[in-house]
């Protein structure tokens, strides 16, 4: 097949810095559409994946699964999207589409595997993997390609292709109401947009962070009320209240003291911590019926419900623009937690 030379930022082992490399894209196919990205999210995943804390990296690893850009071309059969569309692409490009989980739009949970945008094997040019948005353009199936509501800012939509659907999809599957008291812990790329949308559907969210200095920041991205983790007292005082918590907590932890936080019958769903986690106290869980779970991403379908909820409600993220060369940068500061509250790479910055 013929392929097209592109420029892309990776990293070539997991200790490298990210630099400039040349990537091939496939040509477009009937069902493809080939996309001009303006935008790129920095997700902790890509951190994640480019240090191989998960395992499993192929090097070079080009992370970005948020991506936003301008459909420059279309094959023949694509239905709904044409030449100069604003477009989104998260973080899966591709599933079998005829296993159980894919005829329940649940394409992460794909049987036969999906393939995720980066660093799953590329079907289409063998003996290659996928190669993310950290670059100049991408060419994706239309079953993959999201549409962006007009109204929504193209930079400050970028995350929710990733942030907000790994939000909206436990706040949404485990009914979060009006009333309800939500907990979100971690503010950082997630946690922002997991307090956004809890006070979008009318709960009482408390934000719950190791970072004081993040309290006012957290109140004006719409939490009720902060409560910090590493105070006794102030932890102590919320015991057995919490109908829900969010945990973006992007590292293995102790989970007794968040599971003391629920209520009779509540749920702590973990969406951060894809690692093995510190043993847990049985009956704190036992003691009350609560449940631990967990979530990854969202399926297509609820991926576009959220990008239209987020169009109708005017919600984005709150982010920095970078330029792409000061990627390196960036890592440091989301790996120490000093995000606000997710960077976004401005991909003029690899075009010129
Ligand atoms: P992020 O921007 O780095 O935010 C994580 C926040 O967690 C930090 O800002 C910090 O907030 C808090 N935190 C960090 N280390 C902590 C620790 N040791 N103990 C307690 N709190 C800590 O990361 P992100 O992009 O939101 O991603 C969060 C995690 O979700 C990552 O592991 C990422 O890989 C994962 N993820 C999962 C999915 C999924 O589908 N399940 C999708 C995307 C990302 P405070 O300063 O407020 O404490
Ligand atoms: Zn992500």
């Amino acid at each position: 097949m013929s392929t097209t030379t592109i420029k892309a930022y990776g990293a070539k082992s997991k200790t490298a810095d990210l630099t400039p490399l040349d990537i091939e894209r496939r040509a477009v196919g009937k069902d493809d559409i080939k996309i001009d990205i303006t935008y790129c999210g920095v997700c902790h995943s890509d951190i994640h994946t480019v240090r191989n804390d998960w395992g499993g990296s192929s090097y070079p690893v080009v992370p970005g699964h948020e991506i936003i850009g301008h459909v420059t071309e279309v094959g023949a059969d694509v239905k709904n999207f044409s030449v100069g569309d604003v477009v989104g692409v998260g973080c899966m490009v591709d599933s079998c589409q005829t296993c159980s989980s894919c005829q329940k739009d649940l394409e992460q949970f794909c049987e036969n595997g999906a393939t995720f945008t980066y660093n799953s094997p590329n079907k289409h040019i063998e003996g290659t993997q996928t190669y993310g948005g950290y670059s100049t353009s991408v060419v994706v199936d239309q079953k993959f390609v999201l549409s962006v509501p007009k109204n929504l800012d193209e930079a400050a939509a970028a995350p929710l292709l990733c942030a907000g659907i790994t939000t909206w999809s436990p706040l949404s599957h485990w009914n979060v109401k009006k009333g309800d008291k939500v907990g979100v812990i971690g503010l950082g790329g997630l946690g922002h947009m997991g307090v956004k949308f809890a006070n979008a559907l009318g709960a009482h969210v408390v934000m719950i962070t190791t970072s004081p200095e993040k309290g006012k920041d957290a109140k004006a991205l719409g939490a009720h009320e902060v409560l910090v983790s590493k105070n006794d007292d102030e932890m102590e005082a919320h015991q057995g209240s919490f109908d829900f918590i969010l945990n973006t907590i992007p590292v293995g932890h102790n989970m007794d003291p968040y599971i003391n936080l629920l209520k009779v019958d509540a749920t702590m769903v973990l969406v951060g911590a894809v690692e093995p986690m510190d043993g847990f106290h049985g009956g704190g869980l036992i003691m009350g019926r609560k449940h631990v779970a967990g979530s990854l991403i969202g399926g297509i379908k609820e991926t576009q419900e959220m990008l239209d909820f987020c169009g109708e409600h005017d919600i984005t993220s709150d982010i920095e623009l970078i330029d792409m060369q000061d990627i390196n940068t960036a890592y440091e500061r989301v790996t120490n937690s000093d995000v606000k509250y997710r960077f976004v790479i401005d991909m003029k910055s690899l075009k010129s």
